[in-house]
């Protein structure tokens, strides 16, 4: 029965050979004997579906469940990344709690529970792409991050919108198995919104291509995938992927669909009120009443927000969640210099005043939280050189420092205000 490996191996059960398998795995025995991915796989499947069989697919979707983190702990967990967004923390946590449980679900239940994918609307660096991440990394799946604004470019159709399943199979080291469990954030989906409301008039092809391309990998079907990414080659084996139990998180700034949402709610952003501050505070009352149809109005094609079920949205941030994001994020930019330096033996300290410049920068030149990062490096680039080579054990950035070091980056002169 066992075959000679001589040439190239061939799965000893089916007969596949190996370049039309996802692997072979040898017999022990050396005697060139081989099993195929495939085989292994659909083993698995028969051993679980054995009564009283704890082997396989069953097996491992109970193991999985013990792992699945509670909403609230979900929420904890997030909150040691990111500052504030608790209405988004919040939806995020219950959405990928149900994904999960979903997981669970036996295929014989009456009851299906649909696919919870998210989309968040959120000014831009506002911790949306952080969310995901983080929610990425307690779950320790393969998480890809695609920017919708690439699939525009490319045009509407086919191989390169599945291209986006590409760089989960890259994050996954090609475990198809583990992929088709992951979760992709596509950033910018705003992008891809149609340009007017009407469709018959103002269609815009590009756009409502791509909406349409990813439908079908919302919804969940199997899809063959470029290993490589790019365009399909006949000479390019395809790997099939099943996106039904993929989890896609959306985010985009949808910039200007307050308006809509004010509109919606028979009322004007501007209004009675001038003053820039109250303008703010009222556009931040706005994005929290986000509904479906306003994503409709801004552009996204009714059959894509059937898909995003769950909506949730993130508040500008403010001075003071700049403040805590520069400090207290398990990972945050401070922390992150003063370990730097404790590996120089060098205790760093930022003064409280030296904070307080670094927040002020970023929102006199409307840098959000991203623009800290850039403002604290120009502040420690010198002492980064410097430090390894001096003979000293602390260090205090002061505000007076901060700022003389800003002006020696010429910091101020490359911001456009
Ligand atoms: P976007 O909303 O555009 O996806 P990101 O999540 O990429 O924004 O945020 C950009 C960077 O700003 C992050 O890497 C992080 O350092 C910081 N940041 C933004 N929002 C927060 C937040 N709420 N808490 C902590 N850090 C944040």
């Amino acid at each position: 029965m066992a075959k000679k490996s001589t040439h190239k191996p061939t799965c000893s059960f089916c007969g596949r050979p190996a370049d039309m398998s996802q692997g072979m795995i040898p017999s022990a025995l050396g005697d060139g004997t081989y099993i195929c991915v495939e085989c292994i796989s659909s083993i698995n499947e028969m051993l679980g579906e054995l009564p009283g069989h704890s082997h396989g697919k069953g097996d491992k979707e109970s193991f999985a469940m013990e792992k699945i983190p509670t909403p609230k702990e979900i929420n904890d967990f997030l909150d040691q990344y990111v500052v504030g967004q608790d209405s988004a923390k919040k939806y995020l946590s219950v959405a990928v709690y149900n994904h999960y449980k979903r997981l669970q679900q036996h295929i014989d239940d009456d009851v299906d529970i649909e696919k919870s994918n998210i989309i968040m609307v959120g000014p831009t660096g506002t911790g949306k792409t952080l969310l995901a991440k983080t929610i990425a990394r307690l779950l320790k799946v393969p998480f890809a991050i695609v920017d919708a604004t690439v699939l525009t470019e490319a045009g509407y159709v086919g191989e390169d919108i599945e291209s986006l399943l590409t760089r989960l199979l890259q994050a996954s080291d090609y475990d198809v198995e583990s992929a088709q469990r992951g979760i992709v954030f596509i950033d910018e989906i705003d992008k891809i919104a149609r340009k007017g409301d009407n469709p018959s008039i103002t269609r815009d092809v590009s756009g409502e291509g791509v909406q349409q391309g990813l439908l079908k990998l919302l919804e969940g079907s199997i899809v063959s995938v470029p290993p490589q990414g790019g365009r399909k080659h006949p000479e390019q084996k395809l790997i099939e992927v099943d996106t039904k139990n993929i989890l896609f998180i959306c985010g985009g700034a949808f910039d200007g669909i307050e308006r809509k949402i004010a509109h919606r709610l028979n009322t004007h952003v501007v209004g009675y009120s001038t003053d820039p501050a109250r303008q703010k505070i009222q556009r931040d009352n706005y994005l929290q009443y986000v509904a479906p149809q306003d994503l409709k109005s801004f552009g996204l094609i009714p059959e894509i927000i059937g898909r995003l079920p769950i909506l949730c949205h993130l508040d500008p941030l403010d001075r003071d969640a700049l403040r805590a994001i520069l400090t207290e994020p398990k990972n945050a930019i401070t922390r992150q210099y003063k370990k730097l330096f404790e590996m120089d033996g060098v205790k760093l300290t930022f003064a409280d005043d030296a904070l307080d410049l670094i927040v002020d920068k970023a929102i006199e030149y409307k840098l959000g939280a991203r623009g800290l990062r850039s403002i604290v490096e120009s502040i420690m680039i010198d002492l980064m050189y410097e430090v390894p080579s001096m003979d000293i054990k602390e260090f205090t950035v002061t505000a007076d420092y901060a700022q003389k070091q800003l002006q020696k980056a010429h910091f101020e002169d490359n911001q456009i205000k």
